[in-house]
């Protein structure tokens, strides 16, 4: 099973995952489920936590609202969910995402793990998500999935895989 391990220990001196500014934008697709039930059955189940529900909580920082996931132990910086968390949070700084209407994979180089390795590695881990993931999902499930990517922008990513368009 392909997924991203990332050092728990830069995690804990980053800090910057499994908060949100706005969302649904870049959330974990499994959190705007409740809000979207037609889309719920559609999405490929690696998205989803068997017998947990993943949901956000909102908190007020320096003038903002800052969205959290509800599955964090923040004091560890650890997800309460591990290792069945979903897919996009196993992945990550790897992200599904489209660029003028098709689909790709992307690095988010906000992460600071995305300069630990060269691009060629991330390339590498990229195309064993296609061909595990996306090349195995049906035509209504990546469909559902871009509908959701169409929600997300990601102004620092590196376009590293393009993936098959699915038909309509
Ligand atoms: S942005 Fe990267 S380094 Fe920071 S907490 Fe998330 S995965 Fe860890
Ligand atoms: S499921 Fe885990 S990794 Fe994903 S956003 Fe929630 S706490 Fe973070």
């Amino acid at each position: 099973m392909t997924q991203v391990d990332v050092p728990h220990a830069l995690c804990q001196s980053c800090r910057q995952c499994c908060h949100f500014m706005t969302p649904p934008e870049m959330t974990p697709f499994a959190s705007r489920l409740p809000s979207d039930p037609e889309q719920t059955d559609a999405l490929p189940p690696e998205f989803s936590i068997t017998g947990k529900s993943l949901s956000l909580s909102p908190s007020h920082r320096e003038g903002f609202t800052v969205w959290t996931c509800t599955l964090l132990d923040e004091e560890k910086a650890a997800c309460g969910a591990w290792p069945g968390h979903p897919l996009d949070c196993r992945i990550y700084p790897l992200v599904f995402t489209l660029d003028q209407g098709e689909p790709w994979i992307a690095l988010d180089s906000t992460c600071p793990f995305s300069s630990h390795r060269p691009n060629d590695w991330f390339l590498a881990k990229a195309l064993e998500i296609r061909d595990q993931y996306w090349n195995q999902w049906d035509d209504c499930q990546k469909r559902t999935l871009c509908h959701h990517f169409s929600l997300d922008t990601f102004p620092h990513r590196t376009l590293l895989v393009r993936l098959d368009r699915p038909q309509t």
